[in-house]
C-alpha cells in the first residue's frame, strides 16, 4: 500500500480500485505514512501558514429541502433571517480590522436575495475592500449569475457536489434538485474563471466507500482549486435525525488524499470537523488542510444557521476567537495567515 501513496506522491492519481483500496485500509503504519506524505506536501508548499476566511452566513432561508440539511425549507422549526446589505458590510468591516482578507458569503437559497441584490452587494464589498478576496457559496444560479458576480468581483465559488454517484444523490435530495444541474453549475463556473471549490459530506447516509472512490476519481478529473470535506452530522429536524455522524478518521484520511492529489489545492479543516471532535481543527491541519473559515455573522443569527446540531460558532470557530485560533493553531507549530491565499499552481 506504500507504494501506492507514493504513486499519488509523485503522480498525483490513482485509479478508482486503488482509491478504493486506500479507503478501506486500516492498517495503522500505512495511515501514518499517508498522513506523513500529506503533511510534508503541505509544508513544502505552504509552510506552517494557515489560510484564514471569514465566513458570513448571509441567511438561513433556503427554497430546498436537501434531506441532510437542518435549514430545509420543510423544517418549520427554525427561525428565519436575513441578513441587510448594510449588515454585510459590518461584518466585513469588522473582519477586516480583525485581518481577515477573504470574505466567504455563504447562505440558502433564498430567492429574495435577487441575482441583482448579490450582485450589487458583492460590487460594494469590492469597491469598499479591493484587497481583499470574495468568495460566494450561494447554491446553484444561472450562468449569467455567475457571470454578473464575477465580474462585481467575486473571484471564488464553493459548491459542494455532495455525490457524484447519481442514485445517492437522489436519496439525499428531493426529486426536483437533479446532480446533472449542480456538475453543470460547478463546469459554468470553472469556464468563468472562479476558483471553484467542491467536495462531499463523509458519510452521508447511505454513502458507500466506493461511492466515495468515484468521488475522489471525480474531483481528481475537475481539478478543482478548493476542496471542502467535513463529516456529515445529523440534525434532529431532519428526515435524517437518526442517522449516524460521518467519521473523523475517514474525513481525515480523506485530507490526505487530497492533500497528494492536488498539492496546492486550499482545503479547510472544516467546521464540522472542529464540531464532532475537540482535536478535530488542528489534526485536519495536521492531515494536510491549510485553510480555516472562523464565523464573522452577527453573534445573534449564529445559532439559527443550525445546518446540523452542536454546530461550533463561537470561541476559536469564531472571528472575534482569532486570538484563541491562533493559540490553538500555535500548540501545533503553525501560524495564521492573514494573507488573501489565493490559489497558485505550481
Ligand atoms: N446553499 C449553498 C449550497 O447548496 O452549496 C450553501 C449552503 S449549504 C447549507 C453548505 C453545505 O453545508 C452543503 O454543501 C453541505 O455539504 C453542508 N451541510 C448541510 N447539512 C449538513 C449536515 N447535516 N452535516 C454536515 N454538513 C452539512
Amino acid at each position: 500500500m506504500k507504494h501506492t501513496i507514493d504513486r499519488l506522491c509523485s503522480q498525483h492519481s490513482l485509479d478508482r480500485q486503488e482509491y478504493l483500496e486506500l479507503l478501506q485500509c486500516n492498517d495503522v503504519d500505512t495511515l501514518d505514512y499517508l498522513r506523513f506524505q500529506a503533511q510534508k506536501a503541505t509544508l513544502e508548499r505552504f509552510g506552517r501558514d494557515v489560510y484564514v476566511r471569514g465566513l458570513i452566513e448571509i441567511t438561513n432561508e433556503c427554497r430546498n429541502n436537501c434531506l441532510y440539511c437542518g435549514i430545509r425549507q420543510a423544517n418549520k422549526m427554525v427561525a428565519r433571517y436575513s441578513l441587510s446589505q448594510a449588515t454585510i458590510l459590518d461584518c466585513c468591516r469588522q473582519g477586516y480590522e480583525l485581518g481577515f482578507r477573504t470574505f466567504v458569503l455563504q447562505g440558502g437559497e433564498n430567492p429574495q436575495m435577487t441575482d441583482e441584490w448579490v450582485e450589487d452587494t458583492v460590487a460594494r464589498i469590492h469597491s469598499c475592500y479591493p484587497d481583499c478576496a470574495i468568495t460566494l457559496s450561494l447554491g446553484e444560479r444561472s450562468r449569467q449569475a455567475y457571470e454578473a458576480f464575477f465580474k462585481a468581483g467575486a473571484s471564488r465559488y464553493l459548491l459542494r457536489h455532495e455525490t457524484i454517484t447519481d442514485s445517492h444523490y437522489r436519496r439525499l435530495h428531493p426529486t426536483d434538485m437533479s446532480l446533472q444541474n449542480r456538475i453543470q453549475c460547478l463546469r459554468n463556473l470553472k469556464e468563468i474563471g472562479y476558483q471553484t471549490g467542491t467536495g462531499i459530506m463523509v458519510g452521508s447516509p447511505y454513502q458507500t466507500l466506493e461511492n466515495v472512490a468515484d468521488d475522489l476519481k471525480f474531483i481528481e478529473e475537475f481539478q478543482p482549486q478548493m476542496i471542502g470535506i467535513g463529516p456529515f452530522i445529523p440534525h434532529a429536524q431532519t428526515p435524517f435525525a437518526g442517522a449516524s455522524a460521518g467519521s473523523v478518521e475517514l474525513t481525515l484520511k480523506l485530507i490526505s488524499i487530497f492533500r497528494l492529489m492536488s498539492p496546492s489545492a486550499l482545503i479547510p479543516s472544516t467546521t464540522a470537523l472542529a464540531s464532532l471532535s475537540a482535536d478535530g481543527r488542528c489534526r485536519g491541519i495536521l492531515a494536510g488542510a491549510n485553510v480555516v473559515m472562523p464565523n464573522l455573522s452577527p453573534p445573534t443569527f449564529r445559532g439559527q444557521y443550525s445546518l446540523y446540531n452542536n454546530k461550533a460558532a463561537f470561541g476559536s470557530e469564531s472571528a472575534e476567537g482569532l486570538r484563541l485560533l491562533k493559540e490553538e493553531l500555535n500548540t501545533i507549530n503553525y501560524n495564521i495567515s492573514t494573507e488573501r491565499g489565493d490559489y497558485v499552481q505550481t
